[in-house]
């Protein structure tokens, strides 16, 4: 059975957080030039303001979902799923 400190678990553990990454905090993303008006600005992406955002662009919202770190939150990147 594998250790999970061998090499090959690092590398993949490795490639996991790279494409973690990706997905979060793209290395391509760039903010997008703000609208003039909004309905709804929620100011962190992490459960609540996922949901939040997401509710409000299903009722046709116009929404800016702002985050400082990574999508996802504390449960995502800390907590509940790695
Ligand atoms: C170690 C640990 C283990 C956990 N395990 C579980 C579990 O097993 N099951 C479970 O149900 N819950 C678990 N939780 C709790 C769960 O993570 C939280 O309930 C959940 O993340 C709360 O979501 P939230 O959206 O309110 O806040 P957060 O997840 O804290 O998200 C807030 C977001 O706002 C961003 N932000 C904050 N201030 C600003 C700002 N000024 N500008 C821009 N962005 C900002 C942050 O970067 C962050 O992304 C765990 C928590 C921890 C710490």
């Amino acid at each position: 059975m594998q250790r999970h400190n061998e090499p090959s678990s690092a590398l993949s553990q490795a490639a996991y957080e790279r494409e973690r990454l990706e997905n979060l905090h793209p290395a391509s993303w760039h903010n997008p030039q703000p609208a003039a008006r909004y309905n709804l600005v929620v100011i962190g992406a992490g459960p609540a303001g996922l949901a939040a955002a997401r509710g409000a662009v299903g009722l046709g919202a116009k929404v800016a979902l702002i985050e400082r770190n990574l999508l996802g939150g504390d449960c995502l990147n800390v907590g509940c799923v790695p």
